[in-house]
């Protein structure tokens, strides 16, 4: 019988430690995923029933309520990749991938001690946290892909937001103590001139700051040429 793949997805952020008042920051860099992944790999894959890590973006179950939906609805069952999307504030976190959802009620009746329930967050060895902002530079997207949930709201419409607009919001948001920026758009190269003049502006304002985006891969290879330029930024 094939087996069914559920994904549980472990943040590395704090955000049910009411001690920790960067909560709201829930961005990470894509180094800062991949050490801790590399990190937590061998704990996480030798609990029963885990599958595989991997490092993307917190995966919402599609019928929980949208920010300031009412009434707000949170589902609490099995999540599985047939049951779950990636939303435009979804943050960086660790994935982990399970051969089948058990509630934790029923974890003694299924075999699993609790030393395999897998952890809410995952927390860095030299205790260090980077403040994250985030902000867009264009809202929508020019794609129809029929899978995703920014389509429906905006029809294959895309625009971007005027330059100065996103450097004030960023320029707020590091003043405040952001030392990171994640750029929300569903695709940063929807718009690639506008998306370089950004980053090049943040760089020359805010040289130590840095940034990710989400790219669609057709777009990475298109523009390939203007990967230095992030990289260069960034
Ligand atoms: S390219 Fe990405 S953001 Fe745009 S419609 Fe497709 S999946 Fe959605």
């Amino acid at each position: 019988m094939a087996k069914v793949v559920h994904t549980h997805a472990a943040s590395l952020n704090q955000q049910n430690n009411p001690l920790n008042p960067l909560t709201d920051f829930h961005s990470l860099s894509l180094r800062d995923l991949l050490e801790a992944r590399d990190l937590y790999h061998l704990h996480l894959t030798e609990r029963k029933g885990v599958l595989a890590t991997a490092v993307g973006r917190y995966l919402i179950r599609q019928k929980d309520s949208w920010p300031n939906q009412r009434p707000v609805v949170k589902h609490s069952g099995p999540k599985t990749l047939s049951n779950v999307h990636i939303r435009p504030y979804s943050w960086p976190c660790v994935l982990v991938f399970v051969e089948k959802w058990v509630s934790e009620h029923e974890l003694k009746r299924s075999g699993y001690k609790a030393t395999d329930v897998l952890p809410n967050a995952l927390h860095m060895p030299d205790g260090t946290q980077r403040v994250a902002g985030s902000t867009e530079a264009s809202r929508g997207c020019k794609h129809l892909c029929r899978h995703c949930p920014i389509v429906p709201v905006y029809g294959g419409a895309f625009r971007v937001v005027p330059l100065d607009v996103v450097m004030a919001d960023i320029g707020a948001q590091v003043s405040a103590g952001a030392e990171h920026i994640t750029f929300g758009d569903p695709d940063f190269f929807n718009g690639p001139t506008h998306a370089m003049r950004i980053v090049e502006r943040l760089h020359a304002a805010h040289p130590t700051v840095s940034y990710d985006v989400t790219i669609k891969v057709e777009h990475l290879l298109r523009h390939r040429d203007l990967l230095p330029g992030l990289a260069a930024t960034g």
